[in-house]
């Protein structure tokens, strides 16, 4: 049926390059940003576009090249003193006008509060679609048959996500530009610094309404930074509900488990000299365990919903790999899962496969690696 139909191409024209919008902290590009940039790279170059770091803020002088040293070609910084406080207003107001009058033919957010705060907003005010959560950016055409032909929407970005369910989902935004997406951090590597790349830097005149400061920020505040880090640690060892159970059905002390990955984190530590982290699945956060409070805490979680690592090693107790827990670890370099069911998701992508107890195997892991 479908071959039957006319194939008309279409290409949304009058829009150009990929911006990022930088997101700065404490005069720094933060890391998400310097990984989104590197994203924004391989779009571009695909497309044969440019890559447009966008900052604002106030006192910005010595950031200006920093989106440049980390791999964009240009950038266009508003600096000014009513941007010195992140407000969703008056941001909204003049990345929204930028937009309309220079015209991005995709914009990358990174998905954290700001972006997933002002991104939505923007996307709204400038009459586009914005896809969250994005983990991975592709050039491709977008299909659509329609009973008066076939059309090709020309080199669009696959905007790809997990989905609710277990899938990976490819959303596209085929008619409307700016294409703009929130991204994931830990999905790509940041390009090396390179103070040897230069570029435009472009300054923007903002233009605000009048309701765009009916808020007063009296005083700012830094909330305590948890210190599990995750994203730093060489080795992640990670529980899930594996652990409530051994492999005869019998309940288990979930602190038993929690106290052997402690163990092995400590042997590793000891042995390897690298930085080791206990990390968790959702399952087991959710299940709010009085034997695990304090320990296993939401800034332990891995996956869609958690942090997104790649560390050297991960290693996986008692858990099944549901997509959006592979979704936070499959990058790694080298998994090892531990699981009593031969058939479980995560020894599809696990290079050392376990069937066993955990409860049998981690006591033999420690005493081996002890013997070293
Ligand atoms: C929108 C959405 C977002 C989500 N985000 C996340 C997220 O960020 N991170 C995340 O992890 N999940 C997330 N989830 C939940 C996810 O779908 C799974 O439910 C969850 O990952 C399962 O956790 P688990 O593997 O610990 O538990 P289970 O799926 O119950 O797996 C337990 C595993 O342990 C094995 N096992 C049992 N006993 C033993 C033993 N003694 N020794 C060894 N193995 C044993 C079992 O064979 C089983 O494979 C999300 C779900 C949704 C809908």
């Amino acid at each position: 049926m479908s071959s039957q139909l006319q194939s008309i191409e279409v290409r949304v024209e009058g829009y150009r390059d990929v911006w990022v919008y930088c997101e700065h902290e404490e005069g720094k590009l933060t890391r998400a940003t310097t990984e989104v940039i590197a994203g924004a790279r391989k779009v571009a170059e695909k497309v044969g576009m440019k890559v447009v770091g966008v900052l604002m803020g106030y006192n910005l002088d010595d950031l200006l090249m920093e989106p440049i040293y980390y791999g964009a070609d240009k950038v266009i910084y508003c600096d000014d003193q009513r941007l010195k406080d992140y407000q969703v207003l008056p941001y909204t107001t003049v990345l929204s006008e930028m937009i309309l009058e220079l015209k991005p033919w995709a914009l990358l957010f990174v998905t954290s509060e700001i972006g997933k705060d002002l991104g939505p907003r923007v996307a709204y005010r400038t009459k586009t679609g914005l896809a969250a959560d994005v983990i991975d950016l592709i050039v491709e055409d977008f299909v659509m048959n329609l009973p008066t032909g076939r059309y090709i929407y020309k080199d669009c970005i696959a905007q790809v996500r997990p989905d609710f369910a277990t899938r990976i989902a490819k959303i596209f935004t085929p008619k409307h530009r700016p294409q703009i997406s929130s991204v994931r951090p830990g999905n790509f590597t940041p390009l090396p610094r390179d103070e040897r790349r230069s570029g435009d830097v472009v300054r923007w005149e903002p233009r605000f309404n009048d309701d765009d400061f009916q808020v007063e920020i009296l005083e700012t505040r830094k909330l305590p930074k948890s210190d599990v880090m995750l994203e730093e640690a060489n080795v992640v060892i990670s529980l899930g509900l594996g652990i409530l159970r051994d492999a005869s059905g019998r309940p288990r002390d979930p602190r038993e488990a929690y106290r052997m990955a402690e163990e092995l984190k400590r042997v590793v530590e000891e042995k390897f000299g690298v930085k080791v982290e206990i990390g968790s699945s959702r399952a087991l956060i959710y299940a709010q365990l009085k034997e695990l409070e304090g320990l296993i805490t939401k800034d332990r979680q891995v996956g869609q919903t958690g942090k997104t690592i790649a560390p050297d090693v991960y290693i996986a107790l008692g858990i099944s790999g549901a997509l959006q827990h592979r979704v936070g670890m499959q990058r790694s370099k080298k998994i090892v899962a531990v699981n009593i069911d031969p058939g479980a998701p995560i020894f599809q992508i696990a290079h050392y496969c376990v069937v066993g107890d955990l409860y049998d195997v981690l006591p033999r892991l420690i005493d081996e690696l002890r013997s070293i």
